[in-house]
């Protein structure tokens, strides 16, 4: 390695006397090397050096030497919480959500259409699966998919000084690709042997019907949180299921209430937002990309993703260090990435992935969480939102 930082060195000495006035980019060069030499002899990779931004996973870049205890935030003070919250949390107007979709003269959508993403090999149902191809589809199915939906807002109360209660829909206020399992079936579809889209149930190989529908909601259920947040010892997130209410009022969940399957279980079969419908409501599983606005690319190829619109101003653009929800310890969660800083998680989080910094909005210098960003969730990891709750919940 010494020999080839010299041999650099000689080769730009060489250009450098022709070109006098680029020496910066001889030291630039040189100085490139040198970080090559220490990395080297560290023992470090390159490779790490530049990943461990993101990886959490070894504990070693956050949670160590870094406590807020004491810090807090009042959501009544000076003002009502439940304004507070419809101003700076929640959405205040119901949306039509809908979508048209026909898969016959666009096979990018087919992806989409039947959830196939980059997981999909790993997930046992591929076998019966992989029979929604787009070779299969006959021209029966040359039809428009639509459906369409009214979101209904959350509603806010607070009940004396100690705590608000959210009363949520727990339904998306956007597009999910499950909604298509949720229609009924279209009336000029003919059932005909070889049919793999809404009459497939009828030859045993899966089909619409055994899929999970994102239901009309007829019931909303409460979720409380303090109305004044305190940084105390952390609680463990335990076998809590959900850990806070995205700003849409879908839960934030560690595993899916009725069958306990957590991210790794159903990262083959979530939508293009990471969310994944019960019969119980619509949950998000990992990093809530309507948000933060990430796209993998190779996740739902060719698909128009929408992302969520500030209300107040519609010519904000999201980004990884928004607002996100609220933890039902009362304390908001962002993005995985620091206001003002690009590209980079904070270097001063808590053993919670919490901390105090600038945020862009009326929670800036308070308590914060930060997410983990969802391509850096690894085989064996557990807590996809928080990792504990720094201040007290509400039972
Ligand atoms: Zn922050």
């Amino acid at each position: 390695m010494l020999f080839v930082y010299f041999f650099v060195i000689n080769i730009n000495g060489f250009i450098m006397r022709q070109y006098k006035n680029l020496c910066g980019f001889n030291k630039l060069v040189g100085f490139f090397f040198f970080v090559i030499i220490i990395i080297s002899i560290s023992g470090c990779s390159l490779g790490d050096a530049f990943v461990n931004v993101f990886d959490d996973d070894n504990n070693s870049d956050f949670g160590e030497g870094y406590s807020y205890i004491g810090t807090s935030f009042n959501y009544g003070d000076g003002q009502l919480p439940t304004k507070f919250l419809q101003n700076n949390i929640f959405l205040n107007n119901s949306v039509e959500i809908s979508d048209t979709i026909n898969i016959s003269n666009d096979v990018n959508l087919v992806d989409y259409f039947f959830y196939f993403n980059a997981f999909s090999n790993e997930d046992p149902q591929y076998k019966e699966k992989k029979y929604y191809n787009s070779t299969l589809i006959l021209p029966a199915e040359d039809i428009d998919y639509t459906y369409e939906e009214q979101y209904p807002t959350v509603s806010i109360d607070s009940s004396g000084t100690d705590f608000f209660h959210v009363n949520t829909y727990e339904f998306p206020n956007h597009r999910s690709n499950y909604f298509f399992n949720s229609v009924s079936q279209a009336s000029n579809v003919v059932c005909v042997e070889g049919d793999y889209i809404f009459c497939s149930n009828i030859y045993g190989l899966g089909g619409f019907s055994d899929r999970a529908k994102i239901v009309s909601p007829n019931r909303a259920n409460k979720y409380n949180f303090p109305i004044i947040a305190t940084v105390l010892t952390p609680t463990p997130l335990g076998d809590r299921d959900i850990i806070g209410l995205a700003r849409n009022g879908v839960p934030l969940a560690q595993r899916l209430p009725n069958t306990k399957e957590d991210y790794h279980d159903l990262k083959s079969r979530l939508d293009e937002y990471y969310g994944y419908p019960a019969d119980s409501g619509y949950f998000y599983f990992a990093e809530p990309t309507y948000f933060t606005g990430y796209e993998d690319a190779s996740y739902f190829f060719g698909y128009d993703y929408t992302y969520f619109q500030d209300e107040v101003d519609s010519s904000k653009s999201v980004s990884r260090s928004d607002l996100i929800g609220i933890a039902l310890d009362g304390f908001p969660i962002y993005g995985p990435i620091e206001y003002g800083i690009q590209e980079k998680v904070p270097y001063d989080l808590d053993t919670c992935r919490g901390h105090v910094g600038p945020t862009g909005d009326k929670f800036s210098n308070t308590y914060h969480y930060h997410i983990k960003p969802v391509e850096y969730i690894e085989d064996g990891d557990e807590n996809f939102f928080i990792e504990c709750f720094s201040g007290t919940l509400v039972d």
